[in-house]
Formats: structure tokens, C-alpha cells, sequence
């Protein structure tokens, strides 16, 4: 019976990233992966271009990931963004960074990420075996047997287990770890959609489907919290909102439906304005137009397909002359500009989020070595434990962090 150093099981970016370094560090490793190829989600990010990783600091990384975020400060400098943009220029493989300090390859493809990485996996010796789900794992006293469906087990005296989250099933991740994990005797925190966009109880929003407004602030109301976006876009869908300002508040705005069923949602249409600056702009722009019909008017504050709804909600005729508007109607529609409301109800599946909520207790994982507190010699790599950040590249950033640390840790340890 062959007993191979490492098992690494999974070959998304924690998982490759994990075997690279263990067999670097002259170990005898096997990278299981169900699929045909490495990195099918890989290929899906930054919409096929890769957002890699982010150029802030590594307080800003463990800031994005909330409570979860002191967990992964060891990964985070074990190999920090730095180290990762070194690790693909060495390959030649150039990264730029754009607004917000996101990082992409400079080619705009995700291909070119999976290309290096099988370069170096190739290079590295690292035993590749494609189509083979694992299927459980039996801990023995100095080594761990893997059940692989439909095919002979496998031995090795460690295992990585980073089969990623439970998302986007297409590209193989199911979310088989976690009930796993689970046998073995990990804790699961419940998992639930993060970057997900959300429904609206307005079924009116079907008539605005695919209109983005931009330069918009978002706030949401709940209890007695309230949580208030940065100035970006968001998109109209047939079933509610979307876009970069709702994905990134959506994993906080689902716990929180679970808690306080329906959210308010404002859309402040004019973030860069008080509404006193507002009530200015309003009217001298009145003065200017007192003969116009309101419904032009508010081509200059609104974008076109929005206009008709909004009228109907400030309850206004957009026929109506400028010189007809009395105060009262004025100030109806400088409140909505700056709270335009909406009832949110729920998100899209957690086979539709992009990141998985939940996952692998990070108190049953020593966040120094990644390794089981449980199950010694057991180690966790990438989207599989608890936690999840916004978009920005900061989730693969965590998955190739926690695979590098992991992949060395079980190497020494
Ligand atoms: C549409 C989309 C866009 C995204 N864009 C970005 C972005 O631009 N930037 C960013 O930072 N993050 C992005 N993310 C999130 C990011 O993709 C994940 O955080 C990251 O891929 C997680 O890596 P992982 O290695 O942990 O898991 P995965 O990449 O999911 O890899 C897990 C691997 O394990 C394999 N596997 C699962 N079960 C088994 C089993 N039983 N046996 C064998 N193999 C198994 C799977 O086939 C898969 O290959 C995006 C996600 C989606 C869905």
C-alpha cells in the first residue's frame, strides 16, 4: 500500500497553491480534484478577468473579513498580496492594479492565471489525479485513508482538504467538505449566500430590469441598525437589485432578513448633495425651466428610464409645468431623491452567490498552521472555512494565503 506525504483535495486556488508548496518543500504530494482540470472557478472571476488579489495592506485584508479577519492574519503574511503578485511575475505573468486597488492580470484573462499555475504544478512534481470526488476520509493512528467514489483508496499521512464552498456547483464545488468535515467531527456554521444579489417585495422593479444607477449611495435599515454603502453603482434585475453596492453589503443584509424578515432599502440618488444644496439646485433650476414640463425637468437629476417610476411613486403628474409645482411637491421630490425606498425580502440561492457564508468553525482550525484542533494531521485550505469578505480580489487572496500556509504547515508540522 503507497502512502503519499500530503493529499490535497481540490484544485482551486487554495488547493493548487497548497500542493505547490509542499512539493516544493520536497514532499511526495497528490492534488485530487473531481474535474477534468484545475481551476473551473477560477476561470469565472472578475467576470473572466481575474480579480486576483488587492493592493492594500494586511490590516485592510483582515478589516474586509469582519470577525473572521484576526483569524487569517497569519496566512495573510505567510504569503501576502506582495508575495502573490511576485509569485505569478516570476512566470512572467505581469499584474496591474485598478480602481479600488483591485489586481488583475494584465492580459484581462482568468486563463492566464490557470496557465502558470499548472506550469508550476507541473514543475513542482506535484501528482495530478483528475475525476476523482472524494468521498470521505477514516483517520487511522498514523495516516488517513481516502474514499474516492467509484475508485480505489487512496493513503497519505496528512490531507488538505480545500474543495472550496458550495456555490456555482457547475464548477465542482458543491460543498462535499463540508459534510466531510462534518464525520469527522468539525463544526459547520450554517452556510449562506455572500455576493448575492438581492429580491425586492416591489415587483415593479421588473420594468427598470438592466437599468444601473450610478454614483449612488445605498442604505439599509433594519432594528435600530442602519448600514450605509460607499458611492458606487447598482443594477436593477426582473426580481429586485444587484451590482457591485448591493453584493458587497448582501452577506450581512441575508443574516440579517434571517433575523428581522424584511430590510428597507433607500437609494440616496444624490450622495454628493445635502439636501439643503438640493433644495438650491432644485430651484434655480425651476427658475430657469418655470414653463417646462416636470417630466423633462428631471432628465438633468435622473436617468431617463427612471423617471416615470419615480414621478409615480412621489405621486406627481410629469405633465404637470414647473410653475405649477407648489412647495409641498417640491419637497416630496427632494426626499425622494435622497431616500428612494425599497422592501428587500431575500437573495438569489446560495448556488447563484458568489462566495459562501459559513463553512469550517475557525475556532476548531489553529489559524497559525491551518490545522485541525480536532483531527491532527487534518489541515484547511480556502473557502471551505467560515468567513467571507466583499469583492475586491480579497477572497482568492484568502484561498491562495490559507493553501500556502496550509501546504507548508503540514510539510513541518
Ligand atoms: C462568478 C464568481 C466570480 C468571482 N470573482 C471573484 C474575483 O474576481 N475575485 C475574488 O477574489 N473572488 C472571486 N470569487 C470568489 C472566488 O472564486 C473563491 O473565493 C475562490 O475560488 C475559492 O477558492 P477555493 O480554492 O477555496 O475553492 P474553489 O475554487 O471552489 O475550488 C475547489 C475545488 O475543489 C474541487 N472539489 C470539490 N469537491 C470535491 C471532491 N469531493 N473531490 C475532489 N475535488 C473536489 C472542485 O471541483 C474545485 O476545483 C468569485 C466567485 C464566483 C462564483
Amino acid at each position: 500500500m503507497y502512502i503519499y506525504d500530503i493529499a490535497v483535495v481540490g484544485a482551486g486556488a487554495a488547493g493548487v497553491i497548497a500542493a505547490i508548496r509542499a512539493s516544493r518543500l520536497k514532499k511526495n504530494v497528490v492534488l485530487i480534484e473531481r474535474n477534468e482540470s484545475i481551476g473551473k472557478k477560477i476561470l469565472l472571476t472578475g467576470k473572466g478577468r481575474c480579480n486576483i488579489t488587492n493592493a492594500a495592506s494586511i490590516d485592510r485584508f483582515i478589516e474586509v473579513f469582519g470577525r473572521h479577519g484576526k483569524f487569517l492574519r497569519s496566512a495573510f503574511s505567510a504569503f501576502s498580496n506582495r508575495d502573490l503578485i511576485d509569485f505569478f511575475g516570476v512566470r512572467g505573468l505581469e499584474l496591474k492594479v485598478e480602481r479600488q486597488g483591485r489586481v488583475f492580470p494584465v492580459t484581462d484573462k482568468a486563463s492566464s492565471v490557470i496557465e502558470v499555475l499548472k506550469e508550476y504544478l507541473l514543475e513542482s512534481k506535484v501528482e495530478l489525479l483528475y475525476n476523482m470526488r472524494l468521498a470521505g476520509i477514516k483517520k487511522k493512528s498514523d495516516s488517513f485513508g481516502l474514499d474516492i467514489r467509484n475508485k480505489d483508496k487512496i493513503y497519505a499521512r496528512k490531507v488538505i482538504l480545500a474543495t472550496g464552498g458550495a456555490s456555482y456547483k457547475i464548477t465542482g464545488s458543491s460543498g462535499d467538505g463540508y459534510n466531510i468535515a462534518k464525520r469527522l467531527g468539525h463544526t459547520v456554521i450554517p452556510l449562506r449566500p455572500a455576493m448575492v444579489p438581492l429580491k425586492t417585495r416591489e415587483s415593479w422593479v421588473k420594468q427598470l430590469q438592466g437599468l444601473s444607477l450610478k454614483n449612488i449611495r445605498i442604505i439599509f435599515k433594519y432594528g435600530n441598525k442602519k448600514i450605509t454603502s460607499t458611492v458606487g453603482e447598482m443594477i436593477f434585475t426582473h426580481f429586485g437589485v444587484s451590482g457591485p453596492l448591493v453584493l458587497d453589503l448582501s452577506g450581512k443584509i441575508v443574516s440579517a432578513i434571517d433575523e428581522y424578515g424584511d430590510i428597507l432599502l433607500f437609494v440616496d440618488l444624490k450622495p454628493g448633495l445635502t439636501p439643503e444644496q438640493l433644495q438650491k439646485r432644485l430651484l434655480r433650476e425651476f427658475r430657469l425651466k418655470q414653463n417646462a414640463q416636470l417630466k423633462n425637468v428631471m432628465r438633468s437629476l435622473l436617468p431617463h428610464g427612471l423617471i416615470p417610476l419615480f414621478l409615480d411613486i412621489a405621486d406627481l403628474s410629469g405633465e404637470k409645468k414647473i410653475n405649477q409645482i407648489i412647495r409641498k411637491e417640491r419637497y416630496a421630490i427632494i426626499k425622494l431623491l435622497k431616500a428612494f425606498p425599497l422592501t428587500i425580502c431575500g437573495s438569489l440561492p446560495l448556488e447563484e452567490a458568489m462566495v459562501t457564508n459559513g463553512g469550517v468553525w475557525t475556532k476548531e482550525i489553529n489559524p497559525r498552521t491551518m490545522e485541525s484542533r480536532i483531527v491532527p494531521g487534518l489541515y484547511f485550505a480556502g473557502e471551505i472555512i467560515d468567513g467571507c469578505a466583499w469583492s475586491g480580489g480579497y477572497n482568492l487572496q484568502q484561498a491562495f494565503s490559507t493553501g500556502y500556509l496550509a501546504g507548508e504547515s503540514a510539510v513541518y508540522a
